[in-house]
């Protein structure tokens, strides 16, 4: 071997040593990340959670619950809880639901269908939700976009009438019109308008006002919307540190942004190549004191779900 050779050698033992598992973040606390779909194998599942640096997941687990199940059972610690989902425009949704649960999921969600938020559809979720006391974690969109055509759980500007109609149930709040509504002045105009925040937005109040409702700070939405005004963020996520959660919703296949599906048109041009769920957590950091953090990154899922933190 020439010493060019051992090099080259070298270089390759190190980058598939174990010592690249340090490579990974350490955010300073434990993380849970609360908006995690499931990818399709398990391999792929825990390679995300490595590359981030993230302790555990909420496996959005859709129809699959079978392999939420059995992930959990493969990582107990790593996969501590899931969600279902059914499509809330059937008429089995409510059996579907009720199903999951009795399997063992901690939630609903993510629900995104073309409904309106106050509509028939999802109150007869929002009833169950509250019988079977698990969270429902809501997709609100207004505006079209190109993974996801049309609207989804329409109507956050009346959501209000909603929260108060349904104090049992448990509410979490997701995707662009819940981020883009932080700011008053945000009148659908885009999916993830820029510039500073006008105080006063709605969903910034709804969480003031409201003990049933929360939010995770997963996708480009929420990382766009904190992305605007650092000195709203820190102050932001400051009053409603008792009411947050992370989540990433991210699409990579490693933890640092790799794989097709990230580095799509589909992806919004700021996050592409990137880890949401990096991205994210770098902002949380470094808006909020080590002891905000960790409640958003950790201790807040853990209440909020009934599980030990
Ligand atoms: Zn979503
Ligand atoms: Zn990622």
């Amino acid at each position: 071997m020439d010493r060019r050779t051992v090099l080259a050698s070298l270089g390759a033992v190190v980058a598939a040593s174990p010592l690249r598992a340090q490579e990974a973040p350490n955010w300073g606390a434990p993380v849970i990340d609360m908006h995690f779909h499931m990818r399709a194998t398990p391999e792929l599942n825990i390679a995300h959670q490595q590359g981030a640096g993230i302790t555990a997941a909420n496996l959005l687990a859709r129809r699959d619950t079978a392999s939420a199940v059995a992930l959990r059972a493969q990582k107990p610690a790593m996969f501590p809880c899931w969600f279902g989902a059914a499509d809330v425009t059937k008429p089995d949704a409510e059996q579907l639901l009720t199903q999951a649960v009795k399997s063992g999921a901690k939630g609903f969600g993510e629900l995104k269908f073309p409904v309106a938020a106050d509509g028939p559809e999802m109150r007869r979720v929002y009833d169950l939700a509250a019988e079977l006391n698990v969270p429902v974690l809501i997709h609100f969109q207004e505006i079209g976009q190109p993974a996801a055509p049309g609207g989804y759980n329409t109507g956050i500007k009346r959501f209000a009438a909603i929260l108060k109609a349904y104090p049992k149930t448990k509410f979490i709040g997701h995707a662009d019109a819940f981020w883009a509504n932080v700011s008053a002045d945000y009148h659908e105009q885009e999916a993830y308008p820029t510039g500073p925040i006008v105080p006063g937005g709605i969903s910034d109040k709804l969480l003031g006002d409201y003990p049933n409702l929360f939010a995770d700070t997963s996708a480009n939405s929420a990382n766009n919307a904190l992305s605007r005004d650092a000195a709203f963020t820190k102050d932001f996520l400051k009053r409603h540190q008792d009411k947050l959660h992370f989540g990433s919703d991210c699409n990579c296949e490693d933890g640092k942004g790799g794989g097709a599906a990230q580095n799509s048109d589909r992806v919004a041009p700021r996050m592409r190549g990137k880890c949401v769920a990096q991205e994210t957590l770098k902002l949380l950091s470094a808006s909020s004191t080590p002891a905000i953090f960790r409640k958003i990154a950790w201790t807040n899922a853990h209440r909020l779900l009934g599980l030990k933190a």
